[in-house]
């Protein structure tokens, strides 16, 4: 029976460190690190997850600036808000939460947020600094599975490590962040051939995809690590990409869903938020 990585524990540790660099950041500085949230229209998932990044900022004496759009913004008025927050000395973070309306461009959007700001590494300066081997600003999500990975001791290095999902956000800096690490790396997709195989092989996986328990317990070798991004609402709650009941039975070390990699997300926005105020002082 694996034993199941508790992301709560792990993020209120990370926390603390935070709180701390806050604090002798605005004691130093004369002011708090600051995030700007932007959230536009009232879609009620972006909804919650802006509460709880407020919430987390307001814990680690962060200070979070809020801007609630209109569901009807025009891009003209969404790129000018990123401008004035830009400019702002006291903005050291801008987060744009996503899904946005369909008349707003979310690629113009994100590439307007200045590389210095993007705590949410999506700019593609920082990918691909990213992909130089050069990280500043990383995507949240794989840098808190980096983050649970070592704080469990995971040898990362020559070990062979199966990502299931390639967007942007989560699959392709995952994979990166792996390889640096120096994992061999093999990513899966929706066109993979014999899924089961490629994770059977594995001794880490990533599962992101967002297909509720997709991934199946009889797949995963005895003793790998794994590790469910997956988020899916359904009739039985939260659920992720690997069917955990069974999983747990052949994995060494697996986090949940709810509890698992979602709490250290936020945190590394926390995290991104401390580095990005750093760089904008002398
Ligand atoms: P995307 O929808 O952008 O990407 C999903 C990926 O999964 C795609 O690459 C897709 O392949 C692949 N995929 C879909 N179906 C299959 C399949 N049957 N077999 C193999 N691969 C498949 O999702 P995100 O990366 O944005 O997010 C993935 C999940 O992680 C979602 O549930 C999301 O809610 C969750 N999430 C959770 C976070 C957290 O903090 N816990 C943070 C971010 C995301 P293809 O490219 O071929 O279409």
């Amino acid at each position: 029976m694996g034993i199941i990585i508790d992301g709560k524990v792990l993020a209120e540790k990370k926390r603390e460190d935070i709180s701390r660099r806050a604090k002798a950041f605005a004691d130093k500085y004369g002011r708090s690190p600051g995030l700007a949230v932007v959230l536009v229209g009232e879609d009620q998932a972006s909804a919650v997850y802006v509460r709880n990044k407020k919430r987390a900022c307001i814990q680690t004496g962060i200070t979070s600036f809020d801007y609630h759009l209109d569901e009807n913004t025009t891009q003209k008025e969404i790129l000018a808000l990123i401008d004035e927050l830009n400019a702002r000395d006291d903005v050291d973070g801008i987060l744009v939460q996503l899904p946005l309306p369909s008349q707003l461009i979310e690629e113009e959007i994100l590439v307007r947020i200045d590389p210095s700001k993007d705590v949410d590494g999506f700019h593609p300066y920082n990918l691909g600094r990213l992909l130089m081997g050069e990280p500043s600003l990383v995507p949240c999500t794989p840098t808190g599975i980096m983050y649970m990975l070592d704080e469990y001791g995971v040898d990362i290095d020559g070990k062979d490590a199966v990502i299931i999902g390639r967007s942007n956000i989560v699959g392709k800096p995952m994979a990166i962040l792996l390889m640096m690490r120096h994992a061999t790396i093999t990513i899966c997709h929706s066109h993979t051939k014999d899924l089961p195989a490629r994770v059977k092989s594995a001794d880490i996986v990533v599962a992101a995809t967002g297909r509720p328990h997709m991934i199946k317990g009889g797949w995963i070798k005895d003793g790998a690590v794994v590790i469910d991004v997956g988020i899916s609402r359904t009739e039985s709650g939260l659920v992720g990409d690997v069917d955990f009941d069974e999983a747990i039975n052949h994995a060494s070390l697996i986090t949940p869903v709810p509890g698992g990699v979602g709490p250290m997300t936020i945190t590394m926005l926390l995290e991104n938020t401390i580095v990005a105020a750093g760089s904008h002082v002398s």
